[in-house]
């Protein structure tokens, strides 16, 4: 038990399928301009997960009801081929799977990533995709194939090696082995693929072998890098998270209100250590050497002789 409802019945889900006005969003201050999520909500309901608070939109509850009620964007490729071939549109790089999972296991039925790569790829335009999920091997021909025109980035997140602790902090999750055979696959496939290490969880994830243990899996598994993140609890992620901490670590919840004595963010002098802890990780690894395909004036890929 984790302190939190778990929705794991399909009876439990609610489900709509909606027609998407627009598939591109503009996005300020981040390190891209443009996010795409085909779904509204997310199956995999982890308990740190930044995105409960959009369920603020829906008047839903994004504590006790994240997860169980799902929105389809089920037009999302064909609006997105239209934003694409419009005459404004320049090529900057969309983030997708800022909000959701795009390969939860609804993706599975719906098939909603396929198309959307279709489009992309044939606008030759930049993208990458996070996500939590193998199935995203399911799309490695057109994965490498958007690869081969334009840039093209996967991060795979693992936070942790550890499978029981994964099962709790992200209950209907893939176990992260079989995450790291995704990463070994979309790598081989010639896909840039990163293993994010997100959200690190003070005194939880955090230990300076387990870390190091990650990120060493990482680059066995072809990964060109490897990136981490600090743990956000915005106003409904707190709720949610110290509900989870009060059920299964309460002896951490004075800690943790002392981390977040600022507000959704840790506290700086943590992001150091943090950091620290990966550097030292990193030193003794080697990535998987990744090489951008060269391409002609026109995107297009040229043989390498
Ligand atoms: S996979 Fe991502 S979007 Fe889905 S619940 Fe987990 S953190 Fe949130």
């Amino acid at each position: 038990m984790n302190g939190l409802p778990i929705a794991r019945r399909p009876s439990d889900v609610r489900v709509v399928e909606v027609a998407a006005k627009s598939a591109l969003n503009r996005v300020s201050h981040m390190g891209f301009r443009w996010s795409l999520n085909p779904y509204t909500g997310c199956a995999h309901q982890c308990v740190f997960c930044y995105a409960r608070g959009t369920h603020a939109y829906r008047d839903l509850d994004g504590v006790r009801e994240w997860g169980s009620a799902l929105g389809v964007k089920v037009n999302i490729a064909s609006v997105l081929r239209a934003e694409l071939a419009r005459p404004s549109w320049r090529p900057e790089e969309i983030a997708i799977g800022t909000a959701t999972d795009p390969y939860q296991a609804l993706e599975g039925r719906y098939r909603l990533m396929r198309g959307i790569l279709a489009a992309l790829r044939d606008a030759r335009a930049p993208f990458h995709i996070t996500t939590r999920s193998p199935l995203i091997v399911r799309d490695l021909d057109l994965l490498a194939a958007c690869a081969r025109r334009a840039d093209v980035g996967v991060a795979v997140s693992i936070a942790t090696l550890d499978e029981a602790l994964a099962r709790e902090i992200e209950p209907t999750v893939a176990p992260p082995r079989q995450r790291l055979r995704a990463v070994r696959a979309l790598a081989d496939a010639g896909i840039r693929v990163a293993v994010a290490v997100a959200p690190i969880l003070p005194d939880i994830t955090d230990a300076p072998d387990a870390l190091a243990a990650v990120v060493l899996a990482a680059a066995g598994a072809g990964a060109s890098h490897v990136w981490h993140g600090a743990l956000n609890l915005g106003t409904v992620t707190r709720d949610a998270y110290f509900a989870f901490l009060s059920e299964s670590r309460p002896q951490l919840v004075e800690r943790y209100v002392r981390l977040f004595a600022r507000g959704r963010y840790v506290e700086p002098a943590y992001v150091r250590e943090v950091d620290d802890r990966i550097r030292a990780a990193r030193r003794d690894v080697t990535f998987g050497r990744y090489r951008p395909p060269v391409r002609d004036r026109s995107g297009t890929q040229v043989p390498l002789l």
